[in-house]
Parts: structure tokens; C-alpha cells; sequence
């Protein structure tokens, strides 16, 4: 196995001190043939003397967090954490152990370790590779298994539930049945973990390699009923419907594997887009299921499951956004000027893009025989978005002060609020009437059109 020269150069300075090797995810990642992207270090040597060791031959050292026994040292400007072998003591609180100690013997620091796969210990300058619990043979078999028993392992520590279900779904790997029985009983205990830790689990796994089993194994293992109720009962939600030959939870899960695109704006926007589903669900006399309406209370879903996990505003307002528009665009005949003209919170190209991105995973999660039509009536309608070149007034070739120096040349005083209608009326000429955008055209028609407005607001 090959390790950066950093953390090389890091294990062979340890070695002159005590016992040193390359740990957890790095060496997983290493054995499994992925991209590795932080290489972490653990070493007998106690966190005080690592920070000397490092600090005497010039590298700064940050001591990230002493008490429990991690330094990291910047080399080459790139942050390595270093940790001391560590035997966790009792966990009262089911995630953090309430005490710990440090140790001599690398083993014990495996053992605290959560899975297998990330329980094996590399020494780059001997190439010795330290595995007392089999990990090697556990990936190279694709098995998450909990390092001892896992339902006192879960027990400790609650967020290895998320974990366990992460690993699975990013590295394609089954989770060991003992281990997935013991996720199974203690999955509606999730919830004593923080909204943030959860929340950031589920960003990792929503952003990963495979958000389709994610979301499955979530619903499957019953942590999605602990913490997102709104969602897991879309798996309950049948659509008797000709578009559709999945429940609501499945077809979610087929529109999260048809983003290609790991933007975490539109793969959240796939999680929720359906997720008012189940309440506004409705059976025709023919058993037809319907669900008018549902974009509005799926966005509304979407931002209170989302303030729960503590999300960005930015990741929030992204989301809630094409949700709430993601079922607008796909009639070959709509008039596409007028809808942006209509819709100005979605009137730029990159949000359009989005929208037809998940438009297009959308109807692929449906039924099969409609699909061709869908995809030619959308590829008509790309074609219609692709000629339009102005979507919200600044894109229109004159600007407030314009409008406001034009008109008082010609003894009209404009105010602050008739610049907005003005500058709207105009947006209107050039978006669906089709009028001229230039400069001299659009200060031609202005004060014509602002005669207009006068009166509209005359009679209203
Ligand atoms: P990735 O960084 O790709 O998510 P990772 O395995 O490196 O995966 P980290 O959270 O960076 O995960 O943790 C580094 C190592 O620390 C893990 O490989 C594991 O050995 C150990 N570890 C992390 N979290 C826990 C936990 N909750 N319980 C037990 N061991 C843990
Ligand atoms: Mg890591």
C-alpha cells in the first residue's frame, strides 16, 4: 500500500519515539482501491510529545483535541490528525464515552474502533499491516460488521447506526445481520443524537456514491421513521396511477439514483419532492390515485425536515425552490417566456437547468412506457428555453436611472415604486409581447406604457 510522503515522513518521526501506523478510512479506502482523503496516524507516543516532536523540527501543530489525545501537524500546508492509542472508557449518554485512556498497544486502540473495515492498522515503513478483527477479508467480501458485539457497540454509541448504513450504501457493501438486527432495535433511539450529526450523516449519504440505498436502507433498518416520519411514510403511499409502478418511496429512491449530479441542492430536491404525497393523496371512483397539489406541501415538508437537521439556509432555500416548481415544466406546449415572466424565483438558467435535471429523473422514476413522449416533449421545451436570453429585468437593456432621466426630459417626475412597475411592464413587453430588448426601443415604448400603468392604477 502506498501512503503520501507526508504521512510517511510522519510515521517514520513517530518510530523513533514509540509504535506509529496509518488507521481507519485511509486504510479501508487504500485496500479498496478509492480515493483516499485524509490519511490519520495513531501512535503510542502521548499527545504532548507528539506536539514537541513536531513543533522542535519546525511544523506547526495544532492541538485539535488534547483530552482526547489528537494533535494535528500541518505539513505542506495539508492538516494531519494524530491520535494516541485510546481505550474508551463508559458510555452513559449513547454517543460519547465518558472517560478515556491512552495505551501502549495499538490493538486496544482498534478495538474502540466502529466496523471491521475500519479497524485495520498499516506501517508504511515496514509494511506490516496489523488486522486483528478481519477487516481485509470483510472487504474484500463487502460486509459492514461491528468490531465485538454489535448491539453493545450500538449501544455506546448511536451514531454508528447512521454510520453503519453509510458505509453500506457508499461502498456497496451488506450490512452484517447481527449488526443490521441490532440497528433495527435501537434505530428509534436516533433521535438522542444531535439534529447535526444526523443531518450530516444523511448529507453524506444523500451526496455519496449511492443515494438510492441510502434512502432504502434508511426506510429498511426503520432510522428514517425515527427521524424523518415525513418521509418514511411515503413507502406506505401507493400510486395506483398509470404514470407510476412504484409507492411513493421507491419512486423517490429511482429519482435519487438518476441524479448524476452529487449538487446536494438537487439531490435533497429528489429526497422531497414528493414528500407531501402521502397527505394529499386522493381515490378516484376508478381507483385512480391523484395527488393535486403536492408540490407546495412537499416544499413545505422540505424546509421543516431541513430546519430540523440544521441544514444551510443556502442548501434549504435551493431545495425548497425546485420542489416546489419540479412538476410545472413538461407540456411541449406551454408558453416558456410567460412562465419565467410569471415565475421570476425560478428565472435564471443554472435553476432552470436544475429543474429540468430533476424533471428528467422524475419521469424516469415513473412508468417506462411513458417515458419517450416525456423526454421529446422536454427536449421541445429545452429547445424553447435555449433562444430566450433575457429572464428578469436585469437583463433588460435599460435600468431605473435610465427610465428616470428619459422621462424627466420629457417633464415626468418618476417615483421609487412606478420604477419597479415600470421596469416590470417593460420586462412583460420584451418576455411575451416580444418587443425589441434595446435601449432605444425600450426608452421609445416607456413612457407610452407608464401612461398605461397610470391608468390601470386609475381604475383599480
Ligand atoms: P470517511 O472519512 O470516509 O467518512 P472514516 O472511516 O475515515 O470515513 P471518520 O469519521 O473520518 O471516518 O473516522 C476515522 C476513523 O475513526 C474511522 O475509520 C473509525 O476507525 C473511527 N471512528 C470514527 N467514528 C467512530 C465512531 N462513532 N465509533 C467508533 N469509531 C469511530
Ligand atoms: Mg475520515
Amino acid at each position: 500500500m502506498k501512503f503520501s510522503e507526508e504521512a510517511v515522513f510522519i510515521v517514520k518521526t513517530l518510530r523513533d519515539h514509540g509504535t506509529a501506523f496509518v488507521v481507519g478510512g485511509c486504510v479501508r479506502d487504500k485496500l479498496m482501491g478509492v480515493d483516499v482523503h485524509d490519511e490519520d496516524i495513531t501512535t503510542s507516543i502521548l499527545p504532548q510529545k507528539v506536539s514537541e516532536i513536531f513543533k522542535e523540527l519546525g511544523y506547526p501543530v495544532i492541538p485539535t483535541g488534547i483530552k482526547h489525545g489528537t494533535v494535528t501537524v500541518l505539513i505542506n500546508r495539508k492538516p494531519y490528525e494524530i491520535t494516541t492509542y485510546r481505550i474508551d472508557g463508559n458510555y452513559t449518554d449513547g454517543r460519547h464515552p465518558d472517560s478515556i485512556s491512552f495505551t501502549a498497544d495499538v490493538k486496544d486502540d482498534l478495538a474502540r474502533r466502529d466496523f471491521t473495515i475500519n479497524a485495520i492498522a498499516y506501517d508504511p515503513v515496514n509494511d506490516e499491516i496489523i488486522d486483528p478483527y478481519h477487516g481485509i477479508d470483510d472487504i474484500k467480501n463487502k460486509i459492514v460488521r461491528a468490531v465485538g458485539d454489535p448491539n453493545d457497540r450500538i449501544a455506546e454509541d448511536r451514531l454508528r447506526m447512521m454510520r453503519a448504513v453509510r458505509f453500506a450504501a457508499e461502498k456497496g457493501m451488506v450490512i452484517e445481520p447481527g449488526l443490521y438486527r441490532a440497528v433495527r432495535n435501537y434505530a428509534h433511539e436516533i433521535t438522542s443524537v444531535s439534529a447535526e450529526r444526523i443531518g450530516e450523516e444523511l448529507h453524506k449519504m444523500m451526496t455519496g456514491r449511492d443515494p438510492r440505498e441510502a434512502l432504502v436502507l434508511l426506510h429498511r433498518t426503520r432510522l428514517l421513521e425515527a427521524f424523518a416520519p415525513e418521509l418514511d411514510i411515503l413507502f406506505d403511499t401507493p400510486q395506483n396511477n398509470p404514470h407510476h409502478i412504484y409507492d411513493a418511496g421507491h419512486h423517490t429512491a429511482a429519482v435519487l439514483k438518476d441524479i448524476e449530479s452529487t449538487d446536494d441542492v438537487l439531490r435533497f430536491a429528489a429526497l422531497f419532492h414528493d414528500a407531501g404525497k402521502a397527505a394529499v393523496r386522493t381515490t378516484d371512483e376508478k381507483g385512480i390515485d391523484h395527488f393535486y397539489g403536492h408540490p407546495a406541501v412537499s416544499a413545505k415538508i422540505a424546509h421543516q425536515v431541513m430546519k430540523r437537521l440544521k441544514y444551510s439556509n443556502r442548501l434549504i432555500d435551493g431545495t425548497v425552490l425546485l420542489v416546489k416548481h419540479h412538476e410545472e415544466i413538461g407540456d411541449p406546449k406551454m408558453n416558456m417566456a410567460k412562465y419565467l415572466f410569471r415565475n421570476q424565483d425560478i428565472a435564471s438558467p443554472d435553476i432552470m437547468k436544475q429543474l429540468f435535471i430533476l424533471r428528467r429523473a422524475d419521469v424516469s422514476g415513473q412508468n417506462p412506457d411513458t417515458w419517450q413522449k416525456k423526454y421529446d416533449d422536454m427536449d421541445a421545451l429545452e429547445q424553447k428555453l435555449a433562444r430566450i436570453t433575457v429572464f428578469s429585468e436585469k437583463d433588460l437593456a435599460v435600468n431605473g436611472n435610465d427610465l428616470i432621466g428619459y422621462l424627466r426630459d420629457r417633464g415626468i417626475v418618476l417615483k421609487g415604486h412606478d420604477v419597479g412597475l415600470l421596469k416590470n411592464s417593460l420586462l412583460h413587453a420584451v418576455m411575451v409581447e416580444k418587443e425589441e430588448n434595446t435601449k432605444e426601443h425600450l426608452l421609445a415604448i416607456c413612457e407610452k406604457r407608464y401612461r398605461m400603468l397610470l391608468k390601470e392604477k386609475g381604475n383599480s
